[in-house]
């Protein structure tokens, strides 16, 4: 089966009329890649990063892209899919009748252009259409799929796409996660490291606290490499809920709550482990403390270097010695015991 995919390029204050048009002529999925939306995510969302120069990639259009799918060679029918865009006298309906017939895409394609001509007698449209083609199905859905390759996340653990044969893959233990799944997927240098670490001090005594356990990753590998307990602890409930699923799919009995440093259940945690960003990790490094128990591991991760002197600088007012090290790019994780 395959898909017209119909691309618009416009601007923000367009961008929400033009995608509902195409929701009301029918198309079946509708994408929408704003920068505007995305540069003010990550100036504003302490905890958003991104590399250098994808900002600008994205450029100063809003691309829209509409899929309706192909009938025949060359056919695809627009018409209103859902009841709520169907308004008898026309009374409502924002853009006037909908036609409801089978059209050529070329037909299609002048629908859509005269429906951006009546948008943009009333808001700046900018370009407008920029292209059509045609995508297959499986493209879509399964293409990605094949570039995707389990990894070694440490040295006894890989990080297993769920489609791939777990059997196939050399590695002692292996976290089934896919990629695309949200809050932490183990590309991350911050994660890896922490894996790194934890690889390296799991016992089967180990009780440990992921704080900002985001997917679940860091508990689950600490889970699979032995550890007695494990809780996950996120502040956002969302989080809370994929580690929870992914923690099911990969068999551990790992318990996962909302909450934040404050809150969490114990105060006897061997290793307390915590990826999230170096402001947050110089903020809590005092009351860490209170949490671990005597000789206790403090496993902090998400520090950009240029900050990283603001966190040894609590870590070390907080009574911790830093007992090792690791930087990965512009990150650096430390593993800290109180002095
Ligand atoms: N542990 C995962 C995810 C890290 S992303 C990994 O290593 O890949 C950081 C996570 O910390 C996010 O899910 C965010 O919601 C959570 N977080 C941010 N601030 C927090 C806080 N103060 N207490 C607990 N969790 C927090």
């Amino acid at each position: 089966m395959r898909w017209a995919e119909i691309t618009i390029k416009t601007t923000e204050d367009a961008a929400d009329a033009i995608a509902e048009m195409l929701a009301q002529i029918g198309a079946d999925g509708i994408a929408q890649t704003d920068p505007f939306e995305f540069r003010r995510t990550i100036e504003e969302d302490p905890l958003s990063y991104c590399d250098d120069g994808t900002i600008e990639s994205y450029g100063s259009d809003v691309v829209i892209k509409a899929y309706f799918s192909e009938l025949d060679d060359g056919f695809i029918r627009m018409g209103p899919k859902s009841e709520e865009f169907i308004d008898p006298n026309g009374v409502g309906m924002i853009y006037g009748n909908i036609t409801d017939k089978t059209l050529t895409t070329e037909e299609a394609i002048e629908y859509i252009k005269s429906r951006l001509t009546e948008i943009s007698s009333f808001l700046p449209i900018g370009q407008g259409y920029e292209g059509m083609q045609y995508v297959k199905d499986e493209d879509w859905a399964n293409n990605w799929k094949k570039y995707y390759k389990a990894f070694k996340i440490s040295e006894r653990v890989a990080v297993c796409p769920s489609w791939l044969d777990p059997d196939e893959i050399d590695s002692e233990f292996k976290i089934i996660l896919d990629p695309g799944s949200a809050f932490g997927t183990g590309t991350h240098e911050t994660t890896s490291m922490c894996a790194e670490i934890l690889d390296e001090v799991i016992t089967p005594d180990s009780k440990v606290l992921d704080l900002g356990t985001g997917s679940g990753i860091l508990a689950i590998i600490a889970k699979l490499l032995g550890a007695g307990e494990v809780e996950a602890v996120d502040i956002d409930k969302l989080a809370v809920d994929v580690a929870e699923e992914n923690s099911r799919i990969n068999k551990c009995e790992i318990e996962c709550y909302q909450g934040e440093l404050s809150t969490v259940r114990c105060s006897d945690y061997d290793i307390i482990v915590a990826n999230i960003i170096a402001d947050i990790i110089a903020a809590i490094a005092c009351d860490v403390p209170a949490r671990l128990k005597p000789g206790g591991l403090f496993v902090c991760s998400g520090i950009i270097n240029t900050k990283k002197d603001r966190v040894l600088e609590a870590l070390d007012r907080a009574g911790f010695e830093v007992i090792s090290s690791r930087t990965k790019n512009d990150w650096c994780a430390y593993v800290c015991k109180m002095k």
